[in-house]
């Protein structure tokens, strides 16, 4: 399989505060990774890394074959293919579920309204929202906005996807039918990065674990490597308290 993210000796210092010190990982089409770890160890700032809303302060991250941290690549094109889906949703409060969904296509890649729409209509089928098209995101439950935004990111026909938390702000009762829409595109082998504390969903749906303390790796292997047989201490005290 074609190596889709390649990350090499990735350092990023806030000011004297090294974050990512010296991180390694291939990421290969259709492979699904979770990354797992206390908070403030870095991982948004990775994953942030991997689209360039973040700035590497040293090292490479290369999409595609493509060096985001060389100054000749078009960061905005190597974004197109890259989905990405936050914590808080952040649909735009002012356009309708759909307007949220055909904005991008039509903007940053000039598809016809007719187009974008029948695809969006197509999306908001596969999240299981079709019946919403219309609605504004004030009126959606915190799961439905996350489905929207989704739908939204995947519009775009992106070849990763990345979710940094995508579950931690929603009731209990959300977080499941935003599971299974995410478990549903790792089915149809698009390639994800995914942070979460859904150890579950990490057992069931990751190719690969990644425990992230410090701004280092500590543990990268398959969920049943990670989960059973962790070896470094603190993963292990990281999984004693979350499982
Ligand atoms: P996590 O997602 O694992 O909780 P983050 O990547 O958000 O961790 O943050 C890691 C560290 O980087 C924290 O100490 C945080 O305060 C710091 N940090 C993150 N973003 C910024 C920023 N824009 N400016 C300064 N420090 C930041
Ligand atoms: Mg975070």
């Amino acid at each position: 399989m074609a190596e889709k993210i390649v990350v090499n000796h990735l350092v990023k210092k806030f000011g004297d505060n090294t974050v990512l010190d010296d991180l390694n990982i291939t990421i290969k089409e259709g492979e699904v990774v979770c990354i797992i770890g206390p908070s403030g160890s870095g991982k948004s700032t990775f994953l942030r890394c991997m689209n360039a809303l973040e700035e590497a302060t040293e090292g490479h991250v290369v999409i595609d074959g493509k060096d985001l941290t060389d100054k000749n690549t078009d960061i905005n094109l190597v974004r197109q293919h890259i989905g990405m889906v936050f914590q808080h949703f952040n649909l735009f409060p002012h356009l309708t579920v759909l307007e949220n969904i055909v904005l991008a296509p039509m903007d940053l890649k000039g598809e016809s309204r007719e187009s974008a729409e029948k695809r969006g209509m197509d999306l908001l089928a596969q999240v299981g929202l079709e019946e919403k098209r219309a609605v504004y995101p004030e009126s959606l439950s915190g799961g439905q906005k996350q489905r929207v935004a989704i739908a939204r990111a995947l519009a775009m026909n992106p070849d990763i996807m990345l979710f940094d938390e995508p579950t931690s702000a929603l009731d209990p009762e959300m977080v499941g039918d935003v599971l299974r829409v995410m478990k549903d595109l790792a089915l149809q082998g698009m390639t994800m990065v995914i942070v979460t504390h859904e150890m579950g969903f990490a057992k069931e749906v990751a190719d690969r674990v990644i425990f992230t303390d410090g701004g280092k790796i500590l543990e990268d292997g398959t969920p049943e490597q990670v989960f059973n047989d962790p070896q470094n201490p603190r993963t292990k005290d990281f999984l004693e308290k979350v499982l």
